[in-house]
């Protein structure tokens, strides 16, 4: 995926949440970003070109990156493997294909210049 894509769709969202709850500006932008994504840094990069002309424009937008965690069948638990490339256990040494969480990207708030509204996480 192109990152200014997703900052774009992150904006749309952002602005169309914005317009609804009384088209005030967008002050700040959380969200939830899995570390296998690998995407934080350009993400904030392409926020502002993003947001640009917008409601978002000017709005912080926040990253909560989320560490990666792996179900091991064998020792039937969550795990954090050692290293973000190296999905075994860190406790069997078996494989653990199932990543939990690592890869998720969800928009988790918006707060809204006039007022602050949350958003389910
Ligand atoms: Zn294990």
């Amino acid at each position: 995926m192109h990152e200014l894509t997703i900052a774009t769709s992150l904006v749309e969202l952002a602005c169309d949440h914005a317009a609804r709850n009384g088209g005030g500006r967008v002050a700040r932008v959380d969200i939830r970003l899995g570390v296998l994504c690998g995407i934080a840094r350009s993400l904030y990069f392409c926020w502002g070109p993003a947001s640009r002309g917008t409601l978002c424009q000017g709005a912080n937008l926040h990253i909560e990156e989320v560490p990666l965690t792996v179900k091991c069948a064998h020792c039937d638990a969550v795990k954090t493997p050692r290293a973000l490339h190296n999905f075994r256990c860190p406790d069997c040494g078996r494989p653990t294909p199932k990543v939990v969480t690592g890869r998720e990207m969800q928009l988790a708030a918006i707060e809204l210049a006039d007022h602050r509204e949350r958003l389910l996480a």
